[in-house]
């Protein structure tokens, strides 16, 4: 089932995501949803608190990227042919690599796009679907995603990366859709 998408203004994007521990959410439907919301919306990642859960929980698939990409662009990017997962209670362990710019956008903050620069690799520690953990090391565009992600988790936003000047330039954009006056074709929740 889809489900709205939470837009900024909304205080749950601003909160430290809780930890969770087996049976203590109902997962399996809540990670269906959310696959289903993130394509719906052609979306490459979703974090929980997007959907209205403040836990962290999130989903990644870079893979369907790659697929849309043509050869000569693919060869830009290490982590080819991307990565599919669901990330519960993910760490940071490191953040290494030279810090690279990349547009990024995000659901519940529509018709922005930034430039964002950020490491470009790290180590996490994190469970998938079953509780069953992992350390791993991401690059490329799937680190970019995943620490996209990660940042909701934690209660911050892309746009948290960027000057206070380019800030202040989007200022009334951000407004408009604090109020809901945003058309997107995705449902949305807002905080009016
Ligand atoms: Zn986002």
């Amino acid at each position: 089932m889809t489900v709205p998408i939470v837009a900024y203004g909304h205080p749950i994007l601003r909160n430290v995501a809780s930890f969770i521990t087996p049976g203590q959410v109902e997962l399996e439907r809540l990670i269906e949803d959310m696959w289903e919301t993130m394509y719906a919306s052609n979306g490459i990642g979703l974090a929980a608190p997007q959907v209205n859960h403040s836990i962290r929980v999130f989903i990644v698939d870079t893979r369907q990227l790659f697929e849309s990409m043509e050869g000569a662009e693919q060869k830009d990017y290490p982590d080819k042919p991307g990565f599919k997962a669901v990330f519960i209670n993910a760490k940071i362990l490191e953040l290494s690599g030279e810090p690279w710019p990349y547009s990024e956008g995000c659901l519940s903050i529509p018709k922005i796009h930034e430039l964002v620069s950020r490491p470009s690799t790290v180590r996490l520690q994190y469970m998938n679907e079953k509780f069953e953990p992992f350390e791993q090391v991401f690059t490329g565009i799937t680190a970019r995603v995943i620490l996209h992600e990660y940042d909701h988790i934690e209660g911050k936003l892309f746009i948290d990366h960027i000057s206070p000047l380019k800030r202040k330039l989007l200022k009334g954009k951000l407004t408009d859709i604090t109020k809901g006056k945003i058309t997107v074709d995705y449902k949305m929740k807002f905080h009016l």
